[in-house]
């Protein structure tokens, strides 16, 4: 996440505006996010969990390599998206293709040559055996954020080689074509956003965006407006007490949720997926509060 945007920010009238949105970068977003999950994993409760989830982005960066091209919906489908404001990838139509399944089966021989737990060993052996309707369904719990606690472990397989395959997708939008589409949805896929983070880039600096932990599209949305109802009547923020301040849960009293905002000012080095996690913590006081999560990230479900 340290990279510049390759948008550069807009300049209208003199006054430069963030851009709307910043399409994933397959290429270099499972490796940043595989070092940075074992940067934080250093010294850390969660270690072993982790380190499993950077192994697992290293297996989402590697399984690229030799997958048949995901294809995108037609031009006229996408056009119509766009002209009802609806996501070109709307995550809740999807049915998946062969470059998805190619994705699944790569990923999990991938992650397969890794020193995984035995609970890990049997959850990756239930998804390779699974026939296509079961993976169907499962695929289908993440993309609904319906994941069922008892089956954790085959969900978080088949969310990882979902993400693969929709920021394969997502990249090969023309982002100039993405239009908001409703308070706390991403513009690409519709999905919730797992955290957001205040950016550093250049010409955007101080700006917000939303990061979606499906297909890693980061969105424009103003600060102090909660990511889940749009409110701006009641937010208030949460830290770690005597922490370093770089991660912060903006807490909404309307709707009784809140989400991650991460400073890059203060931490260039924050993922919005591998810090989420890696903050736990900050979950657990502010669920204190009775406020729950509004953020989802696939890595975090059964926490
Ligand atoms: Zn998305
Ligand atoms: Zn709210």
């Amino acid at each position: 996440m340290a990279q510049p945007p390759r948008h550069d920010p807009v300049s209208i009238g003199g006054v430069v505006k963030p851009s709307f949105a910043h399409l994933p970068e397959p290429q270099t977003l499972f490796l940043e996010r595989a070092q940075r999950f074992r940067a934080v994993a250093h010294d850390h409760d969660l270690k072993r969990y982790l380190l499993f989830l950077a192994d697992l982005c290293e297996a989402q960066h590697r399984v690229q390599d030799g997958l048949p091209a995901a294809e995108l919906p037609a031009a006229d489908e996408l056009a119509r998206a766009r002209a009802f404001e609806m996501p070109p990838l709307d995550r809740s139509r999807f049915t998946p293709d062969a470059a998805c399944e190619a994705s699944l089966n790569g990923l999990c021989s991938c992650i397969g040559l890794c020193e995984l737990t035995p609970a890990a060993n049997a959850a990756l052996r239930k998804v390779r055996n699974a026939d296509a309707a079961t993976l169907a369904v499962t695929m289908q719990s993440v993309l609904s954020d319906s994941i069922p606690v008892d089956a954790i472990a085959e969900h978080v397989f088949v969310a990882a080689a979902l993400q693969v395959h929709f920021a394969r997708l997502a990249a090969q939008l023309d982002v100039k074509n993405l239009v908001a589409v409703a308070d706390g949805a991403c513009p690409t896929c519709g999905g919730p956003p797992a955290s957001s983070l205040v950016v550093a880039w250049q010409g955007a600096g101080g700006a917000r965006f939303c990061a979606c932990a499906l297909c890693g599209t980061l969105w424009n949305y103003i600060r102090a407006k909660c990511c889940v109802c749009g409110s701006t009547k009641s937010i208030t923020y949460q830290e770690i007490e005597g922490g370093p301040g770089t991660i912060k849960a903006e807490c909404c009293a309307e709707c009784r949720t809140y989400v991650k905002v991460l400073h890059h000012q203060k931490d260039i080095s924050l993922d919005p997926i591998a810090d989420d996690v890696a903050s736990l913590g900050l979950d657990l006081l502010v669920r204190e509060t009775g406020l729950r999560r509004g953020g989802v990230n696939p890595f975090l479900i059964g926490y």
